[in-house]
């Protein structure tokens, strides 16, 4: 392992600049939380390293928020379509004006190389670009009736006051994903990014709102989910939350709103890629390198089982174990990373449990140890590990652990592998490597999964497709991204037009 480029990529202490406060923006004003407090955002590869100062907003605060995004609401759906779209096509501009400074800072806030900060920086003007063509194009329906003098047909109209809370893996491209369409189709919104990761959303709202927003329109506010999370998920004002996170906070939430408020979840994963016997080995391990430990693990749709068939599970380990070990360990902001730090202390504290447990439950072979010395010192590094005679009742086979472990499991035929991908609470994605095309096609029929991929890694979505898990993965409301995901933020009136 070379940590060799990422000596000079963080200042020395007494070199560290002051720290910029951001604040939250309600009702049309950059304003501070009432009670005054805030709290820091640490770079988790320098923990020394202080990205900004947020808002600990107070649930008044978040009140406040609700209030202002209901009070524009009526203001906001009838502003012309095509007034909408100009906006989210501005804020696009403005985003990739600053896009060299919003990746650098958000590869300090949570860890991913400034190579992928800078496709999600670009990927988020994209996804607002996407949104402002799609809502222009929105359509509803005639229905034929007996009636000559009368015209039947749905209208779709925006829902109201949506809460949009997010995590901090894509602190970005998530968030806009949700407030694009949502904007677009008239809605007004109250954004919570995560407490983890908080500047990248801040910029994308601060394009929003320099492109011309109308005050309310969009409520920016940061804080601890304990303080404000109740204010912007309960109120019966609050008419859709979108939501991407754990599997746990999304069920506490769905079981805490109002009866009218309707629920997009977008939640946990325990992904699968099973290697086929007749796979090309090499690009199998690719395939579990890329989608195991891209984003140090930290993806949603990221590879945590490999279901190896019998008869290549040692060649496919061999070869697995060699590349991980040339892989590059340090700082997103040094040139040719492999892998970054863990996100936050609470992750590095949850991989290096489970690291543990894998070793008491399974057959260690690699990997899995905080990484120490110059370069890691005051970051969350902990190296690639991988796992194997790995069994179905383990803990790193069934739970989701988001960091950078691979659970290696031997199967017998592809019934099994069936069988042992579809045995897991989740079904957000799932990927095989073959080359019989029948494979190809049962397999997307077999696997209890939102996202299939054949030959491709778990990871990976675009913009203009549907994106969304199925049993404990999602709530199987309705879908994000691409067209799709319009309907979550409109309501249909079917109308009867007499002459
Ligand atoms: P998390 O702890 O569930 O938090 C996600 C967001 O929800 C944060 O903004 C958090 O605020 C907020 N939150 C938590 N509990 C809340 C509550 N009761 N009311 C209101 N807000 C609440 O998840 P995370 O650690 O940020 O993200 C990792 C998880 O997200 C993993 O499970 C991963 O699989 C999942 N994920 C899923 C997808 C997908 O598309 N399916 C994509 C990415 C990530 P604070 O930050 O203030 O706690």
């Amino acid at each position: 392992m070379s940590n060799a480029a990422i000596q000079d990529v963080h200042p020395p202490a007494e070199s560290v600049a002051a720290i910029d406060e951001f604040r939250n923006h309600i009702g049309g004003e950059w304003t501070r939380s009432a009670r005054g407090k805030t709290f820091d955002n640490p770079n988790p590869a320098h923990t020394r390293d202080i990205v900004g100062r947020f808002q600990a907003s107070a649930s008044t605060d978040a009140s406040r928020a609700v209030e202002a995004a209901a009070l524009a609401f009526e203001s906001w759906k009838r502003t012309p379509v095509s007034k909408r779209a100009a906006i989210l096509n501005r804020a696009a501009d403005l985003l990739d004006a600053n896009v060299d400074r919003n990746a650098r800072e958000l590869t300090r806030e949570m860890g991913k190389s400034l190579a992928l900060a800078r496709d999600e920086f670009l990927r988020t003007a994209q996804t607002l670009r996407f949104y402002a063509v799609e809502g222009q194009s929105l359509t509803g329906e005639v229905f034929p009736n007996d009636d000559n003098d009368t015209t039947v047909y749905t209208l779709r109209e925006p829902l109201g006051v949506v809460s949009v809370i997010t995590p901090w893996n894509f602190p970005v491209s998530i968030p806009a994903r949700k407030i694009a369409p949502a904007l677009v189709t008239g809605n007004t919104i109250v954004f919570k990014p995560s407490s983890d990761a908080p500047l990248s959303g801040f910029r994308l709202a601060e394009a929003l709102i320099a492109a011309g927003l109308p005050k309310g329109t969009l409520n920016f506010i940061t804080g601890s989910a304990a303080e404000i999370g109740p204010a912007i998920t309960e109120p019966p004002v609050i008419r859709a939350i979108s939501f991407t996170g754990s599997t746990a906070a999304g069920e506490k939430i769905c079981r805490s709103v109002a009866f009218t408020t309707r629920t997009q979840m977008e939640l946990g994963g325990k992904n699968p890629l099973i290697v086929m016997e007749d796979a090309d080995l090499d690009h199998a391990v690719d395939l579990a390198v890329k989608g195991g430990f891209s984003l140090a693990g930290q993806a949603c749709t990221g590879t945590s089982r490999v279901l190896v068939m019998k008869q290549v599970r040692i060649e496919f380990t061999k070869r697995l174990v060699a590349r991980v070990k040339a892989m590059k360990i340090g700082s997103g902001l040094a040139a040719g990373m492999d892998m970054g730090p863990l996100a936050t202390e609470r992750q590095l504290e949850t991989v290096l449990r489970y690291i543990a447990i894998g070793k008491r439950e399974a057959t260690h072979l690699y990997g899995g140890e905080r990484l120490a010395g110059p370069g890691y010192d005051g970051g969350y590094y902990v190296s690639p590990a991988i796992f194997t005679d790995v069994t179905q009742t383990m803990a790193i086979a069934r739970e989701e652990i988001f960091g950078p472990v691979l659970a290696i499991i031997e199967v017998e035929s592809y019934a099994d592998a069936i069988a042992k991908a579809n045995d897991t609470e989740y079904g957000l994605s799932a990927a095989i490597a073959t080359s019989n095309p029948k494979i190809m096609q049962s397999f997307a029929n077999d696997i209890q999964s939102g996202t299939v991929k054949i030959n491709r890694t778990t990871t990976g979505n675009l913009i203009n497709a549907p994106f969304g898990g199925l049993k404990r993965s999602s709530t199987s409301t309705f879908r994000e991204s691409g067209r799709t995901g319009l309907e979550f933020y409109t309501q249909t009136k079917t109308v009867y037009r007499g002459a």
